[in-house]
């Protein structure tokens, strides 16, 4: 039984509420949380998100090495170094949430390039965007089986060029997002899949959003 305030409490419950809405379905996504040492919980592979508990998750050092774990035969998700990535590109990043919507992936089909324009919603203002008329796009990586390879992508660019909001798609997979603790990354999560649910709503409707 984990003990009260316990982080891995924190991320099932947010599990609990995205696989409520339908961004987490099954075994997809992953959460985490850093420590003050530097280290994360992560969820584990394979397990129910509607479903986790305190030891349904593992700790992991900054470069991956699993320092902690609930079961012996547990392995860290498959999409651990997309978190290590955040958490070593975005030193303000406290917790990283990865989830897989169908609107996230509809709004990623909308554009054929690397970035997805968003509109210039009063929401954005929430993600950190106070411009007048923001002309903000999200970043889009392709999806490759390799998940390293991803995480890869995402360093080299967000190191050229730091993103204006905290988040990418990956295509055709699911959005990244991160905060400084877990109640901001939720949140987060919150406005991208309203920014996306929008982005698909306005071209069914024939806007040009
Ligand atoms: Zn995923």
């Amino acid at each position: 039984m984990a003990d009260p305030g316990d982080p891995r409490d924190v991320l099932a419950a947010a599990a609990r509420l995205f696989y409520d809405r339908g961004w987490m379905w099954g075994t997809a996504g992953n959460l985490s949380l850093l420590l003050a040492d530097g280290t994360f919980w992560i969820t584990a592979s394979g397990k129910a998100k509607g479903r986790l508990t305190a030891a349904d998750f593992l700790r992991i050092a900054p470069g991956g090495e699993v320092v902690e774990r609930g079961r012996a035969d547990d392995r860290p998700s498959a999409e651990t170094s997309l978190h290590d990535a955040v958490y070593r590109q975005f030193p303000q990043a406290g917790a990283c949430f990865h989830v897989h919507s169908i609107p996230g992936n509809v709004a990623a089909r909308l554009t054929t390039g690397d970035d997805l324009r968003l509109p210039p919603l009063e929401m954005l203002k929430g993600l950190g965007v106070w411009d007048q008329d923001p002309d903000i796009s999200l970043a889009v990586f392709p999806n490759h089986l390799h998940v390293p390879r991803i995480a890869q992508e995402l360093l080299a660019r967000f190191t050229a060029a730091p993103p204006r909001v905290p988040g990418f798609l990956i295509r055709d997979h699911g959005l990244t997002t991160w905060g400084r603790d877990a109640e901001a990354a939720l949140h987060h999560v919150e406005l991208f899949e309203y920014v996306f649910g929008y982005i698909a709503a306005a071209r069914r409707a024939g806007l040009d959003a």
